[in-house]
């Protein structure tokens, strides 16, 4: 068969996607990105990107589709539902620590990945023609909110979420970006309009202004892409979030009316980690391999599991639970990670009491590393007022 007109193409891609289990799907040219190229420029010249090596890139890479594949003609944007609910209520010593909505399931890499390879299969056998395509979500350099914007599926709300008229915020964005010639979409149209409620909402005011979040501050990027210290001054707003923070998508009005329940089961809590994790649990995995086995083909994996125990450690001591002392101590002693036994003398420190007091004193006899001594001393010195 001849090549498909750009239509029928479109066409073929829109229905397909559909049948996949595609929640949303729009198609824009592989000409770069440079609406989202001028924000990205922006949001890196101010120092927001952290230590986000990946977006730290050059501009020029990021937002250009034809760097990623060089025959490239056609970005093909996607969007799947991972919205899985409310959290289920719970009693506020149950010592459980909250999780983001997108990892309560399996690992949205994967099983993205499988469905895009897939598409790309029953595109060809659709068209009848050989199609060449870089298929990927959230795991190459390209600014894909930005594609996805210019490919129809939403707009760029205050929170820097793409928010789809149809189904809100809550869903994964992935790409084909193919060798074909096809019908673009308009760019998502819509505002916010005079709506803030995710800036006031935020708990630690990442969102400096409309569609800008300092990720220095961002609850998401300390507790997930941070590989260091959590800032003092920031980990009692971090609350009872373990991993992630959905915040700023929970209080926005379009989330609230259409959030779509996800299609797909993998993206169920059943299918992974769920909606909280055990701290107890948490604080006492002490070896990779634990980790690892523990939350093997789950998104959880990403801060490591010096990350997630530090998380858990700030969790406690947030949530000031006596019954978690011993864990913290635990961690406090025995952690190899100084990041560890750091965010664990912090937490015994907000627990407090006789207990917490004997065991820092204790810690600071035998600690070298000289950040940890510190956070010791300074919990010792917070208990003894
Ligand atoms: Fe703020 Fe949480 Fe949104 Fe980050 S994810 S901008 S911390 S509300």
């Amino acid at each position: 068969m001849n090549q498909p007109s750009p239509r029928q193409a479109r066409r073929a891609i829109l229905r397909l996607a559909d049948a996949a289990g595609f929640d949303l799907a729009g198609v824009t040219g592989a000409e770069p990105l440079s609406r989202g190229a001028k924000r990205l420029k922006k949001w890196q010249d101010a120092g927001m990107s952290a230590d986000m090596g990946y977006m730290q890139r050059p501009v020029e890479l990021l937002s250009n589709p034809k760097k990623l594949q060089k025959t490239a003609r056609s970005v093909v944007s996607l969007g799947v539902s991972y919205y899985p609910g409310d959290y289920p209520e719970v009693a506020e010593d149950s010592g459980l620590g909250k999780v983001a909505r997108y990892a309560w399931g399996r690992d949205y890499h994967t099983v993205i990945k499988e469905r895009l390879m897939e598409l790309r299969r029953d595109l060809e056998s659709e068209l009848e023609t050989k199609v060449r395509a870089r298929a990927f979500t959230d795991a190459v350099p390209l600014l894909e909110r930005s594609a996805a914007e210019r490919s129809g599926l939403g707009f760029f709300g205050r929170n820097s979420c793409i928010i789809s008229r149809e189904v809100g915020s809550f869903f994964f964005i992935a790409d084909l970006i193919i060798d074909l010639d096809v019908e673009p979409d308009r760019p998502g149209s819509g505002t916010c309009g005079k709506c803030s409620r995710c800036m006031d909402a935020c708990p630690t005011g990442a969102i400096k202004a409309p569609g800008v979040v300092d990720a220095r501050l961002c609850i998401s990027y300390l507790t997930i892409e941070n590989r260091g210290e959590i800032p003092v001054d920031l980990r009692a707003r971090i609350g009872d979030r373990a991993f992630g923070c959905d915040i700023c998508q929970e209080v926005c009005p379009y989330n609230k009316t259409k959030a779509r329940m996800s299609r797909w089961p993998e993206f169920s809590a059943e299918a992974g980690a769920g909606p909280y994790l055990d701290l107890q649990e948490i604080l006492a995995l002490r070896t990779k391999k634990e980790f690892d086995r523990r939350f093997s083909g789950s998104a959880i994996t990403r801060p490591g599991r010096a990350g997630l125990v530090r998380n858990c450690c700030v969790v406690a001591g947030n949530l000031r639970l006596e019954h978690l002392l011993p864990s913290l101590v635990e961690c406090l002693v025995e952690d190899e990670s100084s990041v560890v036994r750091g965010h664990a003398a912090w937490a015994v420190g907000e627990v407090g009491g006789a207990a917490a007091l004997l065991a820092l004193k204790t810690a600071s006899g035998s600690e070298t590393d000289p950040s940890v001594l510190e956070e010791v001393r300074a919990a010792i010195f917070r208990i003894s007022g």
